[in-house]
């Protein structure tokens, strides 16, 4: 059992069917949380994992719609008698913000609180966050509003590879990150600073040579776009599909089990080769 479980799938303004852009990564051993909006206890029991299961905290950014939920997420994990560590991981911008916002609530004060275990990462390109026997990931800078990372998943047994984008404007980076990758899941909040519209990602994955692409971090509700998945399919000729919440890719089955539409993973995987970006 291997599987990437899309929490939320909005950009910063959610709506009633879109939470905040976060996913969690499921193994046998491992859970890793990648970002930590809203209220995580509720998305993790709506998703079937036991809150108590998580292993691992990856943290992109320090805006609060990738990480506003830290805070309620430790809390509500301590007064359920949690005991073994959390492991958080992210670039120092991010890391120094959370302990100073830690320390607002007094956590050092609260009483037989478990080990949270500080990683802080380097700014390299494809920096190795965390690895295990069943996952490899790493890390590369892009280019946001602040200090941000995007994410490489290695998945060991099958050779799959997963990219999440992050929040980034298009940048070459991101296509060195996901050269290759089965899938990439790629923010398109827009064209406006520090983002990516659903065109340029769907570019992103072009130049990247990607299996496919899910587009994610887009806007709901009344600020919806027109056809999103149309947009990038003019750039990409692989398959394109708008993430969203809840939505699982299975990795045992190589098969979403939300979605009825067949789920294509490229069968070999390649190491990376050096793309370039114009832009
Ligand atoms: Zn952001």
């Amino acid at each position: 059992m291997l599987k990437l479980i899309i929490l939320g799938s909005s950009n910063a303004i959610p709506d009633e069917h879109h939470e905040n852009t976060h996913m969690l990564l499921v193994g046998e051993r491992r859970a890793v949380l990648i970002d930590c909006a809203s209220n995580p206890i509720v998305r993790l029991q709506r998703a079937g994992v036991e809150f108590d299961a998580l292993t691992d905290l990856i943290l992109t950014h320090f805006h609060p719609d990738h990480v506003s939920g830290v805070p309620l997420l430790l809390m509500d994990m301590w007064l359920m008698g949690r005991s073994h560590p959390l492991n958080i991981y992210g670039l120092h911008h991010t890391l120094d913000r959370i302990e100073d916002l830690m320390r607002f609530y007094a956590w050092s004060e609260w009483p037989n609180f478990f080990p949270v275990v500080f990683h802080r990462l380097p700014a390299n390109e494809k920096a190795t966050v965390l690895e295990c026997e069943e996952f490899r990931v790493f890390s590369s800078p892009v280019r946001h509003l602040i200090p941000t990372i995007g994410l490489r998943l290695e998945l060991l047994w099958n050779k799959k590879v997963v990219v999440y984008s992050c929040d980034t404007e298009p940048c070459s980076q991101l296509v060195r990150l996901a050269a290759g990758a089965d899938v990439l899941i790629h923010e398109a909040a827009g064209g406006a600073l520090g983002h990516t519209s659903a065109a340029e990602a769907g570019e992103i994955a072009r130049q990247a040579e990607v299996g496919e692409l899910y587009l994610i971090h887009y806007p709901t509700g009344r600020y919806a776009s027109d056809d999103l998945v149309a947009e990038a399919k003019r750039y990409f000729q692989g398959p394109v599909r708008l993430a969203e919440d809840f939505m699982q890719l299975d990795f045992e089955h190589k098969a979403i089990t939300r979605h009825p539409d067949s789920h294509y993973l490229r069968p070999f995987w390649e190491e990376d080769d050096e793309l370039s970006l114009s832009k």
